[in-house]
């Protein structure tokens, strides 16, 4: 399989990149770890004309841990996360979730970014933002810098609010209390493939009564959500099996789960309750 022809640039600079997205006039793609493009490129299911090729970059942000928040710039790998020093909450969990991403050529490769701008609703990344209520940053030659937060950045499969001319350029998390308690479970038919269904849970014990419950699942319909029905089932209550066993349920029930040959909605609804339990039950341990 070959691409189709194409012109390659490699800016120097954010500005240089977005200028170039700008002439090309919706023709253009960013090639970041290539992990998606590539494929798609030598199927020919993308063929832009021109590529503008982000990984010589040399003022974007990289990825800086403030006691408040984490940012994370477009040239930011799985790698990185997976092996993040910080013994935070929030730098525990996106470790964890970079550990489930593929293999070790893809997580060297692929960046965070890009995965978020590819918007399989089957990403890691996709659930962690919404789940952590993320703050996404697109940046266009013509408009500047604006503001997404993640819950309204995922449009549909593989569509999301950024504009053609756009470029992802920071993402930042908002930092979790140090009593933050989570859970993630997912279920993937083969390891290094994208999971079928995976859940992300955070919240906070006190007194003994979890607050701040957040549960997102992903895989399961067209973008990754959070399920406010489940977490209100939860709030203000004591960890107990009965009161996860419900949450559960309720999960599995306000879902619409799509349907590939390989998984029908039955199956991903039996999926979201086992995953949404598992990821509540490995939240209190
Ligand atoms: C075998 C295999 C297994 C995989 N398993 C998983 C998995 O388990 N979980 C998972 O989440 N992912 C998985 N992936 C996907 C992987 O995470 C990719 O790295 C990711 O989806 C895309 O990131 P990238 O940096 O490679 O982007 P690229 O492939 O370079 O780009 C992908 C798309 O995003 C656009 N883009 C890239 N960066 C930006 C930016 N900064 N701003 C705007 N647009 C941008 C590109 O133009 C393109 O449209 C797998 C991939 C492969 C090949």
């Amino acid at each position: 399989m070959t691409p189709a022809s194409f012109d390659h640039h490699a800016p120097r600079t954010i500005d240089e990149a977005l200028g170039l997205l700008a002439q090309a006039g919706g023709d253009a793609r960013i090639l970041a770890g290539g992990q998606s493009l590539v494929p798609a490129m030598a199927f020919r299911l993308a063929q832009p004309s021109v590529l503008v090729d982000i990984n010589r970059l040399t003022d974007a942000p990289g990825l800086v841990e403030e006691s408040d928040r984490l940012e994370i710039g477009p040239l930011v790998r799985h790698e990185t996360l997976r092996r993040m020093p910080s013994r935070t909450p929030l730098g525990e969990v996106l470790a964890h979730l970079a550990d489930h991403i593929g293999t070790w050529p893809v997580r060297t490769r692929g960046t965070f970014c890009g995965s978020l701008a590819h918007a399989d609703p089957a990403s890691e990344w996709g659930l962690a933002v919404v789940a952590l209520d993320a703050n996404l940053t697109l940046e266009s030659a013509s408009d500047g810098p604006r503001s997404v937060p993640a819950s309204e950045f995922f449009a549909g499969m593989q569509m999301t609010a950024a504009r053609e001319e756009e470029m992802l350029t920071a993402v930042t998390i908002p930092a979790l209390p140090a009593t933050a308690r989570w859970g993630f479970a997912e279920f993937g038919r083969r390891t290094g493939d994208f999971a079928t269904v995976l859940a992300l849970v955070v919240h906070e014990l006190k007194g003994g009564r979890m607050t701040g419950v957040r549960i997102a699942v992903g895989g399961v319909e067209d973008v990754p959500r959070r399920l406010g029905p489940a977490e209100e089932a939860l709030e203000g209550a004591a960890p107990s099996k009965v009161r996860f066993e419900q949450a559960a349920e309720i999960a599995s029930e306000i879902v619409e789960p799509l349907e590939d040959p390989l998984s029908d909605a039955l199956h991903r609804r039996e999926l979201v309750r086992e995953m949404v339990l598992r990821a509540l039950q490995r939240s209190t341990r």
